[in-house]
């Protein structure tokens, strides 16, 4: 299978305010280990939104899913979890040793590549201590523990209240 996280964006270099709707399906080529979450090798992954071009790049806004795999850290267990997220980045067509860009997706010729982005937002939103859903519904749970009187009134509020009667 063609590696189609990548996406032909000439026209929109040409034409800036440009907006192209994308909705992209393709398998991420290498596996994403971060010991107890990853993702598989060739997991398929979908990513919809927009590109717009603007000056000095191209502006992604969209969403991504996939699945994930994780240990529980309770039981051990592995499981495969379903993983969506927001993604807005910016992908410059800036120069190498221009500093200011340093944090930005770089633009190579006329394409743009999906994959570190989604990499990047999975690494950074995942969660360290995961749980099969089992472990979730029976472990320490902090919405399980909640104090059913609350009523989610800030205490602070509360008293105002008390005041006003
Ligand atoms: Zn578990």
């Amino acid at each position: 299978m063609a590696n189609t996280s990548s996406f032909n964006i000439a026209n929109l270099l040409k034409n800036l305010n440009e907006t192209n709707e994308i909705h992209s399906t393709f398998r991420l080529e290498d596996a994403l280990d971060l010991s107890v979450v990853g993702v598989a090798e060739s997991t398929e992954v979908d990513l919809s939104g927009t590109l717009t071009s603007i000056t000095g790049g191209i502006a992604l806004s969209g969403n991504v899913s996939t699945r994930l795999w994780q240990i529980c850290s309770s039981c051990g267990k592995k499981t495969e979890v379903p993983f969506k997220s927001q993604v807005s980045e910016f992908f410059s067509t800036g120069v190498d040793d221009d500093e200011d860009f340093e944090e930005d997706y770089r633009i190579e010729g006329d394409e743009i590549d999906f994959a570190p982005v989604v990499r990047d937002y999975i690494a950074a939103s995942v969660e360290f201590s995961p749980r099969c859903p089992e472990c979730a519904v029976s472990g320490f749970n902090t919405q399980t523990f909640r104090d059913p009187d609350d009523d989610g009134i800030d205490p602070r509020l509360a008293k105002l209240k008390d005041f006003l009667k």
